[in-house]
C-alpha cells in the first residue's frame, strides 16, 4: 500500500531546484520536465528509490528504465562508450537518443533500472531545467513518463499532478514539454546499429550520422527480435513459485517472516519495496550459489500479488517459463 502523500509543487528556482535535489538523496519521486515528456525521477543507485517509481506509477511489469545524467563523463561512470556510442552521444547529446550500452559493473546502478541485463539505457536530455537538476544531484537519475500506468505522457506539470497528485514527493514545474514525443532508442554496439523505438529524434538524422542504415525489427532484410536487444533476465536454474515450505534439492527464495532457512530472503518483513529492490539482486546471486552447488532449481515463497506483488510475481512467472537449459534461457 502507497502511503499517501502531499506532493509539492515546486518552482523553478533555486528554492526548487534545491528541495528537488534533496528529496531524491533521500530516495524520493520528483517529477521533472525534460524535453520529451515529464519524467518520473528517483536515484539509479538506491533501488528503493526505483521501487517507488513503479508502485506510484501502478506498473504491472519491470521494465528496464531509462536513465538521465547532466553529461558525458557522468555517463562514462555508469556504461561503456565504444567508439561508436561515444561519435553518437557527442552529435545528438543533450537531446532525445536514448542509447543502449553495456552497463559498468562498478557504477553502482540499481538493477531494478536495468530490469537485470547487462545494459543500460541511457541519455542526456536537452531541457535546461532537467540538466541543471541532474547537475546539481551529480549522479543518475532514472526517469520513466510522468504518468499512471497505462495513461497518455504528460507534457505539463498539471498532467502530472492529475495523474499522480498524492502519490509522488514533489513535482517541480518547468512549464511545457517541446517534444512531446518520447526518446528514440538505439543500441549503437549492434551490427548494424539497432534502433529499439522510434521517438523524438528522427532515424534518418541518426542514419546521416553513422553513414548508414539501422536495424529495425520491421525491416526484413535486417530483423532486430525485440527479444534479441530488450531480452528478459531469467536465471540459469529453473525457477518454481508458490513454494511455501522449505524444499529438499532446490534453494529457496524466501519472502516474509515465515521463510526460516531460505537461501536468501526477498523482505523478511514483507516489505514490497525492498522486495523489488532485492529481486535481480537475490536471483543472480542465487543462480551463482546454484551452480557453485550443482543445484538446479531456484524455489520461490508466494508473494501476494497486491501493490508491486504484481510486477514481481510478473516477472518470476516469466523467469519460470524461461527453458531451464543453460543460456539457452536467456530470450
Ligand atoms: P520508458 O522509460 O517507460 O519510456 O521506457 C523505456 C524503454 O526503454 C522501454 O521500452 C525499455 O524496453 C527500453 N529500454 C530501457 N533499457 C533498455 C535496455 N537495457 N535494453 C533494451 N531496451 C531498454
Ligand atoms: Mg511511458
Amino acid at each position: 500500500m502507497l502511503e499517501p502523500t502531499e506532493t509539492e509543487l515546486l518552482n523553478p528556482d533555486a528554492a526548487g531546484m534545491e528541495r528537488a535535489v534533496a528529496i531524491w538523496r533521500k530516495g524520493g519521486l520528483v517529477a521533472f520536465p525534460t524535453e520529451t515528456v515529464y519524467g518520473l525521477g528517483a536515484d539509479a543507485c538506491i533501488g528503493a528509490a526505483v521501487a517507488r517509481i513503479y508502485q506510484a506509477k501502478g506498473r504491472p511489469s519491470f521494465n528496464p528504465l531509462i536513465v538521465h545524467v547532466a553529461d558525458l563523463d557522468t555517463a562514462r561512470h555508469y556504461a561503456d562508450f565504444s567508439p561508436q556510442a561515444e561519435a553518437l552521444a557527442r552529435t545528438f547529446w543533450p537531446g532525445p537518443l536514448s542509447l543502449v550500452l553495456p552497463v559498468n559493473k562498478d557504477g553502482g546502478l540499481s538493477d531494478l533500472v536495468t530490469a537485470g541485463l547487462d545494459t543500460v539505457a541511457l541519455r542526456i536530455p536537452a531541457n535546461a531545467l532537467a540538466r541543471d537538476l541532474l547537475r546539481a544531484f551529480g549522479g543518475a537519475i532514472a526517469a520513466p513518463s510522468a504518468n499512471p500506468s497505462g495513461r497518455i505522457s504528460p507534457t505539463r506539470a498539471a498532467h502530472v499532478a492529475e495523474g499522480l497528485g498524492g502519490r509522488i514527493d514533489a513535482i517541480i514545474d518547468g512549464g511545457n514539454c517541446t517534444v512531446g514525443l518520447e526518446s528514440t532508442i538505439l543500441a549503437p554496439d549492434h551490427t548494424p546499429p539497432a534502433l529499439l523505438r522510434p521517438g523524438g529524434l528522427p532515424v534518418e538524422a541518426i542514419e546521416a550520422a553513422l553513414g548508414q542504415h539501422l536495424a529495425r525489427s520491421e525491416d526484413p532484410e535486417t530483423p532486430v527480435s525485440p527479444g534479441q536487444m530488450t531480452s528478459h533476465y531469467a536465471p540459469t536454474a529453473r525457477v518454481v513459485l508458490n513454494v511455501a515450505t522449505r524444499p529438499q534439492a532446490a534453494l529457496w527464495l524466501g519472502f516474509g517472516p515465515d521463510c526460516g532457512g531460505a537461501d536468501l530472503n526477498l523482505s523478511p518483513t514483507g516489505d514490497m519495496v525492498e522486495a523489488a529492490a532485492n529481486l535481480f539482486g537475490h536471483l543472480h546471486r542465487l543462480d551463482q550459489l546454484a551452480e557453485q552447488r550443482g543445484i538446479s532449481e531456484i524455489h520461490v515463497a508466494p508473494i501476494p500479488a497486491r501493490g508491486l506483488g504484481l510486477a514481481i510475481n510478473d516477472r518470476l512467472k516469466r523467469a519460470a517459463a524461461a527453458r531451464p537449459s543453460g543460456g539457452a534461457a536467456r530470450t
